[in-house]
């Protein structure tokens, strides 16, 4: 949602900070609380009953008012169960006031990188500092395992220029686990603590949160994890191992008693399709464990063992698209699907365009997206040759599927009738095209994928473009309801 120019140019400016922290101070009280939730809470719901926008940007902008809803729902949960720290909130409300509400794009790193670059700068950027990993899941998208970790200089640089050059607000830490890198000393916390201008998301087993680290995520304030489970008991520790739940569990105890709030992250497979946002997973997670927000990923046939028979199929893509808006919209929980959010975003967040992000590895290989394993560059080797992360950006892959996503619609004026943003992923959803893409290229570290992975990713494709593209141009473009939607319904598992 726009904050108007004033409000922008106040949270930009030397007002912004004390402002963002009277906000926090008043979220504090419970009565002053309610008061402004309440507010914000009906200026919302007011949006949702009287659009302020037409077709065909009106979905896309209920989805976004939703989402609003979902976080301050959730915020208001969390405050009330005490479940968050005063420290934490003042150190995490600026950050997310600042990020969420100025454009990366307007500020003095932004308009330089504009000038330069004729692009604005990536929003932010996902780090893999080790691929060591303590849990061995069967079809890991990331293949851990192996104790390869990204040299400490080589990472403190990375953010260091990520700040300098391009303001980025968010650092997303994956793996490996996060919590098992170590370099020259430093531990993943060093990183936090050493660039404290970024908030940070990260994606972790959760099973080394020990009491020990909750307390110092808690110091550090801007860094919330999101621990993968699969479903319940059953299902996370058949795919994580035995026992994995139960520590699961103790992590998000420990984080919950030093007020770190948390969230889960979910891989969407053919075995747990069914039971994911399910109401008992949904008390389970966001009413019993007090989880703040939610992260679901279809299962990629990348990585350790690819199973296409893993994957959902689109059928369940497409219902698994309309029980998570039915989700935030009536349990008010923060929940993003990084394929079905598409529209939110306006299609695919790759290869670093603006909102959007690159993915660097253990190795220093930087890829368009953590599920687009096709390397564009090496930060190691472009540091050798004295270049910085700009160069890195410019990468012939980067700028090809940076072209791709304007020719299927990001940036437009208005959505296009074909670039249908529920179907946004050049590597699961055009995969074809990807291909074509990367014809040519100087540097690929990885092969093209095997014949079986692509010909079910062609297959997979042609079906989710016939459920689709009908909703696209029913509910997104034309602003109405839609037959085809309802006809996925009916037929949906
Ligand atoms: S490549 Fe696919 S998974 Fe990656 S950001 Fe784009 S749409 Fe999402």
């Amino acid at each position: 949602m726009a904050l108007p120019a004033a409000g922008r140019r106040l949270l930009a400016g030397p007002l912004g900070t004390p402002a963002v922290l009277l906000a926090a101070e008043i979220l504090r009280g419970p009565r002053t609380r309610r008061y402004l939730l309440t507010r914000v809470e009906r200026r919302l719901r007011e949006r949702l009953a009287h659009p302020p926008v037409p077709p065909p940007w009106r979905a896309r902008d209920r989805e976004r008012t939703l989402l609003a809803l979902g976080a301050l729902r959730s915020l208001d949960r969390t405050l009330a169960r005490g479940t968050i720290s005063p420290h934490v909130l003042r150190a995490i409300v600026p950050l997310w006031g600042r990020a969420g509400l100025v454009a990366n794009r307007e500020t003095r790193q932004g308009r330089r990188f504009a000038r330069e670059h004729r692009a604005p700068p990536p929003w932010f950027l996902v780090l893999a500092p080790t691929q060591a990993c303590n849990l061995r899941c069967p079809d890991c998208y990331a293949a851990a395992g192996a104790n390869v970790h990204l040299p400490w200089p080589i990472l403190d640089r990375v953010l260091a220029e990520a700040r300098e050059r391009w303001d980025a607000r968010l650092v997303v830490l994956s793996g490996g686990e996060p919590l098992l890198y170590g370099s020259e000393g430093h531990d993943v916390l060093d990183l936090v603590a050493r660039h404290r201008r970024f908030l940070y998301l990260m994606f972790t087993n959760g099973t080394l949160i020990t009491p020990e680290v909750a307390q110092k995520l808690a110091v550090l304030g801007n860094l919330t994890p999101a621990i993968s489970v699969e479903g319940d008991e059953e299902e996370t520790d058949r795919r994580r191992g035995k026992g994995t739940f139960r520590r699961i569990q103790q992590a998000m105890a420990y984080l919950r008693t030093h007020g770190v709030p948390f969230g889960i992250s979910v891989t969407v497979t053919r075995d747990n399709v069914g039971a994911v946002l399910s109401d008992a997973f949904l008390d389970l997670f966001f009413e019993e464990e007090g989880a703040f927000y939610g992260f679901l990923f279809h299962y990629m046939p990348i990585g350790r063992g690819p199973e296409v028979s893993q994957m959902i199929t689109p059928q369940e893509r497409v219902e698994l698209w309309r029980r998570s808006w039915d989700t935030v919209e009536k349990r008010g929980i923060f929940l993003f699907d990084f394929w079905n959010s598409g529209p939110v975003v306006q299609g695919c967040l790759a290869a670093g365009r603006e909102g959007g992000y690159l993915y660097i590895d253990w190795n220093g290989d930087v890829f368009p997206c953590v599920f687009v394993p096709y390397r564009g560059a090496n930060v190691v080797e472009a540091y050798a040759r004295g270049e910085t992360l700009d160069e890195v950006w410019e990468a012939p892959l980067f700028a090809r599927l940076r072209d791709w996503q304007r020719g299927y619609g990001y940036g437009a004026p208005t959505p296009a009738r074909d670039g249908d943003w529920l179907r946004p992923c050049p590597m699961r959803d055009h995969h074809a095209e990807l291909r074509e893409l990367l014809h040519g290229l100087p540097d690929n570290s990885l092969p093209v994928p095997d014949p079986d992975v692509a010909a079910a990713l062609d297959a997979f494709d042609a079906e989710l473009a016939t459920l689709t593209t009908p909703i696209w141009r029913e509910r997104y473009l034309g602003g109405g309801g839609s037959q085809a939607e309802d006809r996925v319904r009916t037929v949906a598992p």
